[in-house]
């Protein structure tokens, strides 16, 4: 779960980690008077699901409040398009007007959690900012990373070692080991799976800051913080995600033609596989989990076909704790409800399978039946020729 920049650094600011002065505002008008608020000039920072604002045009120095509210206007009535939306780009609902800081260095900062380890790990570098990406690439020495023992937590002297790593002295080595604990603490007892800080930097009156902040909770520690699903802004999510997250199925919205419902991440991934080797391309996938009903089939069946860009449509389902039977109901129910004339191929196998079929063929859908995901995968290839 995301939340946006201006959340993070509440949460931040709640923890001791120094943030800008900064205000939220909902309409140009608002980002006029926080500008005026903040003495004229500042930065105005659009709020979206998605990093690279800086790039895009969606972060702005600015030095007065009506240049503030223009600036605002522009960005409120258009998608901002960065390397991270994709081509569709995300609508901005909110932007964030802050105090303009003279920044000396910037850093990058982050704790994230390492897959290999199983462990929260810091990776921090003194070449921070908005090409992080390419000092990954280029030159990866200069990148910092501490895996973080769970039972001894992140110690001092760990901190002030990646601390003086990005080359910091004096006071503002002790401040950055102070942030590195408390940055620690926020990971831990808000349930993160990222936190990162990019820029990270030093103020040419010599104060550590966060400047940027982007914060993922992890989605299965959701249910343990009452106040997260207040803090989601939906107007940054694809609405058929929002659907499906109501009736408890994951979806996923990928870039080809076949709409795929599928049972279980694992089968999923097969089945994107296994397309992709036929020569297809998935336009997204639907997991209705193991025990999902017939309404749960038919809502995700739904939910595919609002999808614009599916022609056809994989069913690839393995009825172990589900019926074939059921799920053909499923199946049929939704499509001729919403007058469904795509192709469409249904791969199941397992209880009831033999009737399954049966209901389906005697449907007067567009589908066919078939007994392997090879076969399958094949067919609706083909069907869409
Ligand atoms: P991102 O591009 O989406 O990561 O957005 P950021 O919040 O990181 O902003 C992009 C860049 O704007 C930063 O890397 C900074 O260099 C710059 N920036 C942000 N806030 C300030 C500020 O208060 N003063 C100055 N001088 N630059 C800023
Ligand atoms: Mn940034």
């Amino acid at each position: 779960m995301n939340i946006h920049e201006y959340q993070a650094k509440e949460l931040l600011g709640s923890y001791e980690i120094p943030v800008p002065r900064g205000r939220v505002c909902l309409t140009a008008d608002q980002v006029e008077r926080a500008a005026k608020m903040m003495g004229g000039r500042c930065m105005v920072k659009a709020q979206v699901y998605a990093g690279g604002r800086g790039k895009a045009g969606g972060v702005k120095l600015v030095h007065h409040p009506e240049q503030a509210q223009d600036f605002a206007k522009e960005l409120f009535g258009r998608k901002l398009v960065t390397k991270q939306t994709g081509p569709e780009g995300l609508r901005v609902r909110r932007i964030l007007v802050e105090e303009a800081v003279e920044i000396a260095k910037e850093f990058y900062l982050s704790i994230t959690l390492d897959r290999e380890s199983s462990r929260y790990c810091i990776i921090a570098s003194a070449q921070g900012g908005i090409d992080i990406e390419a000092v990954a690439q280029k030159s990866p020495e200069s990148i910092h990373v501490l895996t973080i023992d769970p039972f001894a937590g992140l110690r001092s002297f760990q901190a002030r070692k990646i601390a003086l790593a990005l080359g910091l002295s004096g006071s503002v080595c002790e401040d950055c080991v102070s942030l590195l604990l408390n940055l620690y603490k926020v990971c831990l007892a808000k349930d993160c799976a990222l936190i990162e800080i990019n820029p990270l930097v030093v103020t040419k009156a010599g104060w550590l800051m966060a400047m940027d902040a982007k914060i993922t909770f992890d989605d299965n520690a959701v249910f343990r913080h009452r106040e997260y699903p207040d803090m989601v802004d939906y107007s940054q999510l694809d609405p058929l995600e929002i659907t499906a997250g109501k009736y408890d199925l994951a979806y996923i919205k990928l870039d080809g033609s076949i709409g795929c419902l599928v049972n279980g991440a694992g089968l999923a991934m097969a089945t994107l596989d296994v397309l992709h080797e036929c020569g297809g391309r998935p336009a997204n996938f639907l997991d209705v989990g193991g025990g999902a009903t017939r309404e749960k089939v038919a809502e995700a069946f739904k939910i595919i076909l609002q999808d614009s860009d599916v022609q056809g449509i994989f069913v690839n389902i393995f009825g172990g704790i589900m019926r074939c039977d059921v799920i053909a109901q499923g199946i049929i129910e939704a499509a001729s409800e919403v007058r469904c004339t795509l192709p469409i191929v249904v791969r199941m196998d397992g209880s009831q399978v033999e009737e399954g079929k049966r209901l389906l063929t005697e449907s007067g859908l567009n589908v066919q039946c078939s007994d392997t995901l090879g076969d399958g995968a094949q067919r609706i290839v083909q069907m869409l020729g």
